[in-house]
């Protein structure tokens, strides 16, 4: 078969794994919430029978069903669940970013809510600092990315690319840049779900020290038993679309996962869980 130089032959594709024509794609869903949403202006969050469900139907669509949880100003609440039980849709909730879901319920939420995710969400194109800073304005702003970017230990890095950054520096940026707009309500999901574990923990530092800083009332959403335990005041666990448990950590100065407080704390949430005891790491 005859070639151009530089040019590629089209490959072989294999009917059954073709993108599907555009025409095929499902047009987005859109949802339709009847929710009364109202802000607060004390820092606190109080969240009433929300319901949320995908797709047309309700009954077996719902995703959350009738939840109610209050956090107040300067409170951290970490919120615990099996993968699927709405954890991340309640959050999406908060921050008002829920546009594909149906439901109705109240939430009041502080004026000022900054959220963090799993992926960092740099824009690759934009410099760290400029990542910091992005979409706000006045005299300040570029003093306070600085700052901020001091505060989670990457003073000096201002002008690298995202992607010269090693993930857990990338989500150091994304807490810098959560922090710059001085949240009331810090709304974190999974935050260090993609970091190996020493990093995580090394995280768990600073957003301690963070927290203690600038104290926003903080709704972190984790699997992980322990690290909710080591950073919250309260731990909430969603089953069903409803808080099956609740629970103040009440331990005070430094969380020793040897503390037999700890111990307590980590069997009665995982039985909550619904692990069983032998499925169990051993302590
Ligand atoms: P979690 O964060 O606890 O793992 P999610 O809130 O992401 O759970 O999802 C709860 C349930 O809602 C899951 O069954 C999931 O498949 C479904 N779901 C989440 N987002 C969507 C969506 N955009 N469209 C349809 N179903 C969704
Ligand atoms: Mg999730």
């Amino acid at each position: 078969m005859a070639t151009h130089p530089g040019r590629l032959s089209p490959p072989d594709i294999d009917p059954d794994t073709r993108v599907p024509e555009r025409s095929a794609v499902p047009p987005p869903v859109h949802g339709v919430l009847a929710d009364e949403r109202t802000t607060t202006t004390d820092g606190t969050v109080v969240v009433r029978d929300l319901v949320r469900a995908y797709g047309l139907g309700e009954g077996d669509g719902r995703v959350l069903r009738g939840l109610d949880l209050s956090i107040a100003a300067g409170e951290f609440v970490a919120i615990l669940g099996r993968s699927g039980s709405g954890k991340s849709t309640l959050l999406r909730a908060l921050a008002g970013l829920d546009h594909d879901v149906h439901g109705t319920g109240t939430i009041a939420v502080p004026d000022r809510v900054s959220v963090v995710f799993q992926d960092s969400r740099l824009l690759p194109w934009a410099r760290v600092l400029d990542n910091v800073t992005l979409g706000l304005k006045g005299s300040r702003v570029r003093e306070l990315g600085v700052e901020r970017l001091a505060e989670v230990g990457l003073a000096g890095r201002e002008r690298a690319w995202p992607t010269e950054l090693s993930g857990g520096e990338q989500q150091r940026v994304s807490l810098a840049r959560s922090l710059v707009r001085e949240p009331q309500l810090l709304l974190a999901d999974e935050p260090f779900g993609a970091l190996d574990a020493l990093t995580r923990i090394r995280m768990h530092g600073l957003l301690r020290d963070l927290y203690a800083r600038h104290e926003p009332a903080v709704l972190l959403v984790t699997h992980d038993v322990d690290e909710a335990i080591v950073l919250a005041d309260r731990v909430i666990v969603l089953d069903q679309g409803q808080i099956a448990l609740h629970v103040e950590v009440g331990i005070d100065g430094p969380r020793d996962t040897a503390d037999p407080r700890f111990a307590d704390l980590r069997a009665q949430l995982l039985a909550a869980l619904g692990v069983p005891l032998t499925e169990r790491a051993p302590l």
